[in-house]
């Protein structure tokens, strides 16, 4: 079950949008009290609630809002009590001042704002003392590790616990709380309306992750990188996994860089299945995997790690492969039948723009399907070690737009949302006839596309190749082909919500930084 937190500053907006969550689907929700500019009236509140609700009052000292004085907060409370809430909300010093009383349950609370301490287990012993129906316990994780811990606290518990980590290293915890007996999870009213540090809203926590579907026996997969907050892949992963009926979730897991090896030995306790791997973790992972699948070694980057029937893992590159056939597409005959990207790259001049993760798996693809390859790079001493290392040509940054290639491919971050008004090469460079593949998919139609269009090339998109790398993972995660349709469809809908004003806007024409001929 989720519980939504609604905290608002008038009676009758906090019982509009009671209403409105309970429309939505919302089973339980909690009353902010502490939120209200005026003395709370609680015939009013409770009066005609639509779902069952916690009422919580939280003091300065706890976070809240509530500014009276605190026997007025305990009379608050009592007066719930009496008017037969659900749930009320009773901290840790507060508890033991206010008895049991009629149907109520308690919800006996701690709350640490600064560190996930070494002792919870301690923490947990004293409000088990404190006569609670359920135990609330949610601290701040500095590390992913904060949050195992937490979980693992809410699964040996005897007392029903509701037990997670706030801060965005703490996310997961959140989704992942009720796999391990948590009674319910917190969420907020809208994205926009965070109460914590990492909550996520109702309607992320119900429609990507299905919270209410997560049980003890779902399987866990997710993205390890840092930042990861913005990663498309939970969305695409998780609807294909709806889609299926496959009892899986996927979360974000961030992970700082200096992390990765610990975070992994401490979510073996989760038993994760399956993880895709972003930035900065892609060339790390290399090496806490014995097995590779495909050229990892050769390119010295993974995103994918997944483990076999023998619980064996192994790491895989799918960009390699989503790349490779995402470009293939531009080749499409009249019956819309693709070569494979041997026949399609074989010859080839071809030049690669940017020096990344990325470029050196498409590159190290390129050369593998007997492209003509040129790379260039902002920063150039990184273009000379990337050709050594392919056996390619390099160009200077500078020079990019004096090489004429049959197929040109931006593997740098220009253009992306929200510089959507930037583009890595002019427009003028830009010939009729040319391949021209964008690795970007936020937006969709970046400024370099829009301009190959206008000039003739065929183009192909990030989103092609994005979703093709997710179902390269979700096959290997699952045995079972990739919907592929589904999660296309899903990937758009999202990327046009966020990109619809730049969509609308005119093609800044000539808008490239450097537009010399
Ligand atoms: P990365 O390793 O951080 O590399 C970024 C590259 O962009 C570097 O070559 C960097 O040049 C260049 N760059 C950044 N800002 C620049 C600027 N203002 N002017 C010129 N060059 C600039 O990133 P990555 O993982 O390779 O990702 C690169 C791109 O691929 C991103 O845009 C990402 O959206 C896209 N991507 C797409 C997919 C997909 O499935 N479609 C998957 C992953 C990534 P310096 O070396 O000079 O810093």
């Amino acid at each position: 079950m989720i519980c939504v937190s609604l905290g608002r500053t008038r009676h009758k907006m906090m019982i509009v949008e009671h209403q409105s969550l309970a429309q939505r689907g919302a089973e339980l929700v909690e009353l902010r009290l502490d939120w209200l500019s005026h003395l709370p009236d609680m015939t009013r509140l409770l009066k005609e609630r639509p779902t069952p609700v916690i009422v919580t009052c939280r003091r300065g000292q706890d976070k809240g809002l509530w500014k009276g004085g605190e026997e007025q907060r305990q009379t608050l409370l009592r007066a719930a009590i009496v008017s037969e809430v659900e749930y009320v909300d009773l901290e840790e010093d507060t508890a033991g001042r206010i008895p049991r009383y009629g149907k109520t349950k308690r919800i006996v609370s701690h709350h640490d704002f600064e560190e996930t301490p070494r002792d919870l287990e301690a923490i947990h012993e004293r409000l088990c003392k404190l006569d609670p129906d359920i135990i609330k316990i949610v601290t701040m994780a500095h590390t992913p590790a904060d949050s195992i811990r937490m979980l693992q606290l809410v699964k040996e518990s005897r007392v029903p616990t509701v037990g997670f980590c706030m801060g965005e290293l703490g996310a997961f915890s959140r989704i992942l709380c009720g796999k391990f007996g948590s009674p319910f999870t917190y969420a907020t009213f809208n994205k926009d309306r965070q109460m914590a540090p990492g909550q996520l809203s109702f309607e992320d926590m119900k429609r990507i992750y299905r919270y209410d579907q997560i049980g003890p026996d779902t399987e866990i997969f997710g993205v390890l990188g840092d930042p990861v907050g913005h990663s498309m892949s939970p969305l695409i992963h998780n609807a294909a996994y709806k889609a299926l009926g496959l009892n899986k979730v996927y979360v974000p897991f961030r992970v700082p860089r200096d992390q990765l090896k610990h975070t992994l030995e401490q979510f073996k306790w989760m038993d994760v299945k399956g993880y895709s791997v972003t930035i900065p973790h892609k060339e790390a992972v290399v090496s806490l995997v014995q097995n590779y699948d495909g050229p990892v070694e050769q390119i010295g980057a993974a995103n994918t790690m997944y483990q076999d029937a023998d619980q064996q893992w192994w790491a895989s590159n799918s960009d390699y492969d989503a790349a490779l056939q995402s470009l293939a597409q531009a080749g499409k005959d009249a019956d819309g039948k693709a070569p494979t990207p041997e026949e399609f790259l074989q010859g080839k001049k071809v030049l690669v723009l940017g020096c990344g993760g990325v470029a050196r798996a498409i590159g190290m693809g390129v050369m593998n399907c007997g492209g003509a390859l040129t790379v260039t790079n902002r920063t150039h001493t990184r273009a000379v070690d990337l050709a050594k290392h392919l056996g390619c040509q390099q160009v200077t940054w500078e020079n990019r737009g004096s090489q004429y290639a049959d197929v040109l491919i931006n593997c740098t971050s220009v253009g992306m949302h929200p510089g959507v008004n930037e583009s890595p090469f002019a427009e003028n460079w830009l010939r009729e006839g040319m391949v021209v593949f964008d690795t970007i998919y936020n937006p969709e139609q970046t400024l370099f596309l829009k301009h190959a269009k206008l000039r003739g090339c065929k183009t192909v998109s990030g989103v092609e190749m994005f979703v093709r790398q997710a179902a390269v993972q979700f096959e290997k995660f699952t045995g079972q082909p990739a919907p592929l349709e589904i999660m296309q469809r899903k990937l758009r809908r999202v990327i046009s919500a966020v990109t619809v004003k730049d969509e609308d806007e005119e093609v800044p024409r000539g808008a490239s930084p450097e537009s010399k001929p």
